[in-house]
């Protein structure tokens, strides 16, 4: 048997409730106890937390892996390893490959190489349509029999209302979800930052936030319609976060995410130019940042999800215009949303929770609470740990990320699945490991 007991660590599951302080028992890779205090099986190494988070590992639902056909962006291995170095046991990766996870073909390529490669957990989303080209249905069957969780076009939306329709009314046959990457392409055409006065400033053409929330507005009525599960995707604006509002207190199925750098940065992040902070959907408004917070605090919006996004130098060290859109996420997910907890505006357990079990029910899958006899997919959090986030520290292939250089609070530094640690650059496990 193998077997640890951490000790005195601030629990936190949302779960099932809990925040306090006390023990957790790992027996076999699994959760066998949780209390305060319990006692030490005899044959059990003892690891005192001093007050840091014990949380479920954490799930992203919203990353973008590049494998396969963009591996000098990312790889699943990298991607994982971002994954887990950021405090995330699972996420779920989006069909935008070349070629396009469409066929049952690809999502058992990826399942594969994840095997042979992840150290994360990874959930492939499948495409909607074949090729993303917002036509013709893929065949979600197939696809869950090979193990997809969901289906999106993220990157780009299903233009024709009458697909989308279809798409909806289809995926209840399976009990499956719909994620709406929500955009009126004709009105966002062009456009390369939200439109505004930094856009005015800088002479660079807009994307108005109704292009956006003419596409959620389009997917909840849709969800309406047909009774269909819906998720929205990186929710950025107020208007969208008012229609999701309003949308589930109808009965709509409808959950929606946000990423944390809607949260953390606005659409003055571009001054300069700077290519680190241009992304589908832009970065908004101050009015747009408060009301994706107050999304977060009210339930509107379900979860924070990264968008991870990794780019080249290629695509990133160029003129504005011609830059791709996204941003890196998985290694700085945690400080961005502790700052949420620490200026006061949601807690600590609604943080986690936007990070576990809501995307977990979300997706349907086991992970996101550290219920007795679950697999042992855990995450230790240092709230206090300050850094400086460098291309050197970063685990991804690409370190398109608008934080690079700045100082940020809290990070994980130990992260396990099924007990065993998949992160731990300190070597907290290494003791009790060796009995
Ligand atoms: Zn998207």
């Amino acid at each position: 048997m193998n077997a640890y007991l951490f000790t005195n660590a601030r629990i936190i599951d949302p779960s099932q409730n809990m925040d306090f302080t006390g023990d957790l028992l790992v027996k076999d890779g699994i959760i066998a106890a949780v209390g305060e205090p319990l006692d030490l099986p005899n044959d059990a190494g003892v690891i005192d937390l001093e007050g840091k988070w014990l949380v479920p590992g954490l799930l992203d639902m919203h990353v973008h892996l590049r494998e396969p056909g963009e591996e000098y962006k990312e790889t699943i291995e990298s991607g994982t390893t971002a994954a887990v170095a950021g405090g995330f046991t699972a996420v779920a990766c989006m069909p935008n490959t070349q070629p396009v996870n469409d066929s049952a073909g690809i999502t058992r390529f990826i399942l594969e190489k994840a095997q042979i490669s992840a150290r994360a957990r990874v959930y492939p989303i499948a495409a909607i349509t074949l090729g993303q080209k917002g036509e013709q249905l893929t065949e979600f069957g197939d696809l869950l029999n090979a193990g997809a969780i969901a289906f999106s076009d993220d990157g780009l939306p299903v233009k024709n209302a009458a697909v989308m329709r279809q798409a909806l009314e289809y995926a209840q046959n399976f009990d499956t979800l719909i994620i709406s990457h929500s955009e009126e392409l004709d009105l966002s055409r062009g456009g390369v930052m939200n439109e505004g006065r930094v856009s005015t400033i800088l002479g660079l053409k807009g994307i108005p936030a109704a292009t956006e929330e003419i596409a959620v507005f389009r997917d909840v009525a849709l969800a309406e319609l047909t009774g269909g599960r819906l998720h929205i995707a990186h929710v950025s604006t107020k208007g969208s976060v008012e229609i999701v509002r309003r949308a589930k207190s109808r009965g709509v199925r409808v959950t929606a995410e946000t990423a944390p750098h809607y949260f953390s940065l606005t659409e003055e992040a571009v001054f300069g130019y700077n290519t680190f902070a241009k992304m589908s959907p832009p970065l908004r408004t101050e009015e747009d940042r408060l009301a994706v917070i107050e999304g977060l605090k009210d339930g509107a919006i379900d979860a924070i999800a990264t968008d991870h996004a990794p780019h080249s130098v290629l695509e990133k060290e160029c003129e504005f215009q011609m830059a791709a859109n996204g941003i890196i996420g998985l290694e700085t997910a945690i400080p961005l949303s502790l700052n949420l907890v620490r200026d006061g505006y949601i807690t600590a357990s609604q943080m986690i929770r936007c990070m576990s079990i809501s995307p977990s029910k979300i997706l349907s899958v086991p992970e996101g609470s550290l219920k007795n006899g679950n697999s042992a997919d855990i995450c230790i959090i240092d709230p206090e740990a300050i850094f400086t986030l460098t291309r050197e520290s970063l685990h991804s292939l690409s370190y398109n990320s608008p934080f690079l250089g700045k100082v940020l609070q809290g990070k994980a530094i130990l992260t396990l699945i099924d007990g065993r640690p998949v992160f731990d650059p300190t070597g907290i496990l290494r003791v009790p490991e060796v009995k």
